[in-house]
């Protein structure tokens, strides 16, 4: 729970101590609204099998606001979904730019030779 400062701890009656208290009550709040924040970033946080699938998704549609807060959050601590990410959007690049050899068919490395040899293998193994 976060608590003003204001309206705790302010004690007229010991003048000398009031700043010092002040300045504790105040470093205590904000160190109360980091850890929320930093829970609130958690929770938000995805697995890393989500934060894959999210990457993967983020490159065909744009991410809610939710997700994209959540997926930066997890890509800070994470080093391996970063990879990930950097693979997947390599990989989305290198298609793109080269779309013609994606669709090509694998050439045929084999020689009449080796085919050959192949199909007596295969002959004899039936027999
Ligand atoms: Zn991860």
């Amino acid at each position: 729970m976060l608590r003003c400062p204001i309206q705790h701890g302010f004690d007229s009656a010991t003048g000398s101590n009031v700043y010092s208290s002040l300045a504790e009550i105040m470093m205590n709040w904000l160190t109360n609204i980091a850890r929320t924040l930093i829970r609130g970033l958690a929770d938000l946080s995805p697995s890393c099998k989500a934060a894959t699938r999210l990457q993967s998704e983020g490159l065909d549609r744009k991410l809610l606001f939710r997700q994209r807060v959540g997926l930066r959050f997890h890509l800070l601590l994470c080093k391996w979904c970063r990879r990930y990410g950097k693979q997947v959007s390599f990989l989305r690049h290198a298609a793109h730019e080269h779309p013609d050899e994606m669709t090509e068919p694998v050439p045929e490395k084999l020689s009449d030779e080796a085919r050959e040899r192949i199909r007596q293998k295969l002959h004899a193994s039936k027999e």
